[in-house]
This record gives C-alpha cells, structure tokens and sequence, in this order.
C-alpha cells in the first residue's frame, strides 16, 4: 500500500509530489496524457513569482515534471477509471490495476467550456478549437473568431494575432473580465477587433468553418462573420465526474474543500483547478499542492502511525 495516490500531473498534482517526496512518503502520481495539465497549452506565462521573464506554458509544465523526477516522484501515465474513497483504505482503479493508499491528492483539473452550439462538436478539431496555442499555427494567414473576455480569451486573441490577418473577440459584456494588462494590449492591437455585448449563436460552415453568426444582444441585430476558426474561451468546467456522487461539490461540480484542502471524506485532499476557490490559477494550483500533501502527511500519522 502506498502513502498517498495523487491523481493528475498538473501543477497542483505535481507540486503534492514533489512536497511529499521531499518529506520521503511513498507517493505514486497518475497523469492519463501529459504532464503540466492546462499549463502545457498556455501560451505564456507571465505571473508566475521567480520567472521574471515570460516562459511558455509547455517549459514550464517540463521544469516542473523535471523538478518532481528529480526528488523521485513516481509518474504512471494511465488513466484511473474508479475511485473507492469511502473506506480507510482508498483505491484508484485503472484499466488493468488497482491501487492502494492511506490517502489521495485528487488533482484532475479542469477543462474549457463549451458553447453548446449545433456544429460546435462537428466542427472540433476542423475549425472549433478550445487550445489557442495548440491550433493557432493552422490559421496562419486567416481570420478567426475568439469567444469569451476572461484571460484566457484575451491571451488567445493576442497569441492568435501573431499569426492571423484577423481576430474577432466575441464578448457577451461591454467590458473585459481579463486582467488590466491583458485589456491594454488587446486593446492597443490593430489586428484585434471586440464585439462587445454579443455572443455567436451559429457556427456556420457545410464542411468546415466558414463563418459564425453573432448577435448583439442589446439591439438583437445578427450578423454573419467570415471567419475560417473559432477559438472558444469561455471558462472552465472540473474534470469531477468520477468524485461527484462520493464528495460534496458545489453546482458546477468544484469540489468543496477547507483551508487544508480536506474534502467531506477524511483522507480525501483536493487540490488545484478542480478545487471550489475564488482564483484558479497557477500560483494557487502550487499552493493547493503543497498544503493538501502537508494535510495528508498530518492524516497519515494521526490514522496509521
Ligand atoms: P473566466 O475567467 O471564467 O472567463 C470566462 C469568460 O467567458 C468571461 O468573460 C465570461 O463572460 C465569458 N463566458 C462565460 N460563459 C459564456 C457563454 N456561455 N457565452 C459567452 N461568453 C461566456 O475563464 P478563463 O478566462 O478561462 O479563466 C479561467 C481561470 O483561469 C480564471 O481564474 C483566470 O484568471 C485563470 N487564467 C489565468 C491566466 C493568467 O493568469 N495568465 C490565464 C488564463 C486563465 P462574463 O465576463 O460576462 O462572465
């Protein structure tokens, strides 16, 4: 039996491993595709304390896979299918295995919303597109839509404008939501032109993207935009089907957590973007990390030792 299964490589999951390895628990992580979670696909990061110049999502999410290697932390690319939580002993449970703990780090993360549009998933990976840096490099030369006004729309349009002759931000407010920063330079940038107070309600195309239809939603006036992608960018939704019927989570389905990042079962720690919190960001993924592998340390010696 291992001291804590921690499940997702994201930062929150990542930085539990590499606290708990530093305090020598027998720690084993789960990652079911790449290490770094939602910062391998960030474009830039710029507000991360210590990298005092902009470093890309994708090296930063390897410095930290590399950091938690080098304390030895144990990373098994599968996926966990189960989770048994109710009992002292807890299981995860792959395709071809089942894994014993005294305790779990759940760090599965989120992942972006959608519109709920017609084509939206017809048109996935041919035209609708929730990765910015991802797909950014297919539109060169074209024009594109981006929808939402939060950060990651506003850094998606700047990333995007690199490339394209035109970007369109598509917000449903008159006013961003996106830090100061950000607004500035979306702002100031002559390949980006807002939409405010609208939203698309039509992805139009017979095969591909071709155009979507937006509409203002103070005069009701729609239009139709000739756009060959769309990135949306309207939020995030947690990665918590496999813990909703077993913890108490809020609507959306963020697990609810105290200040030790404890859940409503005991030995059952949360951490990171999956977390019900007022701020999902990298800093506080980090954060979450090392308090819930601190709280899982302080679990293992009251119950086992
Ligand atoms: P977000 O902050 O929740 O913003 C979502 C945006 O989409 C909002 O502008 C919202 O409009 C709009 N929206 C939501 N549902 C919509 C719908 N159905 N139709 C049209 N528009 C819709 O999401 P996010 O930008 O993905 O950011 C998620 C978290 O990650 C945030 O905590 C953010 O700070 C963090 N993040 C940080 C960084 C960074 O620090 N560099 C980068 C990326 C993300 P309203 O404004 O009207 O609600």
């Amino acid at each position: 039996m291992h001291d804590i299964l921690i499940i997702g490589g994201g930062m929150a999951g990542l930085t539990a491993g590499i606290y708990a390895r530093r305090a020598g628990l027998d720690v084993l992580l789960f990652e079911k595709m790449f290490a770094g979670g939602q910062i391998a696909t960030t474009y830039s990061v710029e507000n991360y304390p210590g990298f005092d110049e902009p470093i890309t999502g994708a090296e930063l999410a390897m410095k930290i896979e590399n950091h938690a290697r080098k304390f030895g932390l144990e990373i098994l690319y599968d996926e966990v299918i189960g989770l048994k939580l109710d009992h002292k002993t807890k299981k995860a449970i792959t395709e071809n295995k089942e894994y014993e703990a005294k305790a779990v780090i759940l760090a599965m993360g989120a992942q972006p919303k959608t519109l709920g549009l017609s084509k939206e998933d017809t048109f996935r990976g041919r035209g609708v597109s929730y990765c910015a840096t991802c797909d950014g490099a297919f539109y060169r030369g074209k024009r594109v839509a981006v929808v939402g006004g939060g950060d990651t729309a506003v850094e998606d349009a700047l990333f995007l404008a690199q490339y394209v002759s035109k970007v369109y931000l598509i917000h449903r407010r008159n006013e961003l939501r996106a830090y100061k920063l950000l607004q500035r330079k979306v702002l100031e940038n002559k390949k980006i032109e807002i939409f405010w107070n609208s939203v698309v309600n039509e992805i139009i195309g017979e095969t591909e993207v071709t155009g979507v239809r937006v509409s203002d939603i103070q005069s009701g006036q729609s239009n139709i935009i000739d756009v060959d992608g769309v990135f949306v960018a309207i939020g995030i939704q947690p990665n918590s089907s496999l813990v909703t019927e077993s913890l108490v989570t809020d609507e959306a389905g963020f697990v609810i957590a105290d200040e030790c990042m404890r859940t409503s079962l005991s030995g059952v720690f949360v951490a990171g973007d999956l977390r019900k919190k007022p701020m999902w960001q990298i800093i506080t993924a980090a954060s979450d990390g090392a308090i819930a592998t601190l709280a899982a340390q302080r679990y293992i010696i009251e119950e086992y030792e």
